[in-house]
């Protein structure tokens, strides 16, 4: 079967890379001609552990290959997949105009039976509207083509997406004929055989499956950050509040951990537009309203207790950040809480030193001169009066504590992630602050 992917992006290449590695024949089209060439020559334009192998080894097998030109790529193809990027408009909503142009182009382009299908996460009833973008382009034609519209949204974790791909939970996939829904079946017939489920479904429920779950989880993440504060407050510990409610199976003990708030390409993103997409069914979420308010504050907690240590004045003080994409094992620094904590030291007056084991190069788009890129933790720490503990990449879990206390003007430990020890850390003579116990406020 050959598969035409849409969108060359987080989500685009590593489905067309795992689809290649289960024998499909994939061609993955951008319109971004250097990240395509870079591609072409064997350089991935992202970081995501276990990716390069599987490009290079099916790129070198023939099954998977670059372009811009699209026209060039859909002769023979059964399924295309649409993978470009929704990003919130400027209410919220999830702007649909990348989407909607390559509908169009499809149906400009296409010269045979395609399904269609919408991997990129897009709102209700937008499969509708695809479906007349393509219509619209071969009636231009004066073409009568068949094709089907599905959606199959994407549900890979940036930092374990190859894995997660490759084993889904599940295969969401909604289909309006049983044409569509063959294909599919048959193109995912490798995950079938190795026991990983496809859920066939409407195109609404496929549609709504992804931003209910994204918003589910980002929920978890709020409920648990809103109970961490109260933790603090009333003199409990959320480490152990979290182990004795997780050890329900009704709860789970799974994405259950307080921090400093939820970032990234999607969760903020989905959970506006489900909020949106509420408002335009005359419907108002209030626990999605809520789920986001929390996450607001959230971003601002570590600053607010940092400013809280200094009694407000942190003006020439320097401070270690470390880790600074929105969560380990990625580069992607999308909506990262770090860059509200880093913005908020530095109009603070404050001088800021970081590090992140591989999110440097993408975050100096962000951050640009404004702070100092170390060339690891313990240079980060050099002098500084704090260190701010933000992603929980592997490489910060064991510091050497002696040799941080020596580099530093005073141990000083805010724990972003609640990932040390701080009974330990204070024995060790570091006033430590984490999120959500006593030592926490
Ligand atoms: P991305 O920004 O990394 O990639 C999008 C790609 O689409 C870019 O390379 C861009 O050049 C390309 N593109 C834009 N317009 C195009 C066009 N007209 N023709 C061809 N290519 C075009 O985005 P992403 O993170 O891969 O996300 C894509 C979609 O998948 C979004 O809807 C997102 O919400 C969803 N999603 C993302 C994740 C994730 O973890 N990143 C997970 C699940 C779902």
């Amino acid at each position: 079967m050959k598969v035409v992917i849409v969108g060359t992006g987080y989500v685009g290449l590593v489905t067309g890379a795992c689809l290649a590695e289960v024998g499909t024949e994939v061609v993955c089209a951008d319109v971004d001609a250097a990240k395509i060439a870079r591609l072409q020559n064997g350089i991935l334009p992202i970081y995501e552990p276990g990716l390069q192998e599987i490009v290079m080894r099916n790129q070198q097998g023939a099954r998977l290959s670059f372009t811009t030109d699209l026209a060039a790529a859909l002769p023979k193809a059964e399924v295309v997949f649409i993978a470009v990027g929704t990003p919130p408009g400027e209410d919220g909503s999830a702007d649909l105009k990348y989407v909607l142009q390559v509908a169009s182009q499809i149906g400009q382009l296409m010269d045979h039976y395609l399904v269609v299908v919408t991997k990129s996460t897009v709102p209700v009833g937008t499969a509708a509207r695809v479906n007349r973008a393509i219509k619209e382009s071969l009636v231009a034609r004066r073409l009568i083509l068949d094709y089907d519209v599905a959606s199959n949204p994407e549900f890979l974790k940036e930092g374990a997406a190859v894995n997660d791909f490759l084993k889904p939970d599940r295969i969401v996939v909604g289909v309006n004929t049983m044409r569509a829904r063959q294909t599919l079946e048959q193109l995912y017939r490798p995950f079938l055989l190795n026991g990983h489920p496809i859920l066939f479904m409407d195109i609404a429920s496929a549609e709504m499956t992804k931003y209910a779950a994204n918003a589910m989880l980002a929920t978890r993440i709020s409920y648990m950050n809103d109970i961490a504060n109260l933790c603090g407050l009333a003199g409990a510990d959320i480490n152990q509040v979290r182990k004795g409610i997780g050890s329900d199976p009704r709860i789970g003990k799974h994405f259950l951990y307080p921090g400093i708030g939820y970032g990234g390409s999607c969760f903020p993103k989905d959970v506006k537009a489900l909020i949106q997409t509420g408002r335009e069914y005359g419907y108002q979420l209030r626990i999605l309203d809520a789920v986001e308010a929390v996450n607001e504050d959230q971003k601002r907690l570590l600053f607010q207790k940092v400013l809280r240590h200094f009694d407000g004045d942190i003006r020439d003080k320097k401070f270690a950040v470390w880790g600074l994409s929105f969560k380990p094992n990625t580069d992607d620094m999308r909506e990262a809480p770090s860059l509200v904590l880093i913005n908020s030291l530095l109009s603070a007056g404050a001088i800021v030193s970081v590090y992140d084991p591989v999110a440097m190069e993408e975050a100096l788009n962000y951050l640009g001169s404004n702070v100092t890129f170390a060339d690891n933790m313990y240079s980060a720490a050099e002098d500084a009066a704090a260190v701010l503990l933000v992603t929980e990449w592997n490489t910060f879990r064991m510091p050497d504590w002696a040799r941080l206390q020596g580099l530093m003007q005073s141990p000083l430990l805010f724990d972003g992630r609640n990932i040390y020890d701080d009974v330990q850390l204070v024995k060790q003579g570091f006033t430590y602050y984490g999120i959500g116990n006593a030592a926490a406020t």
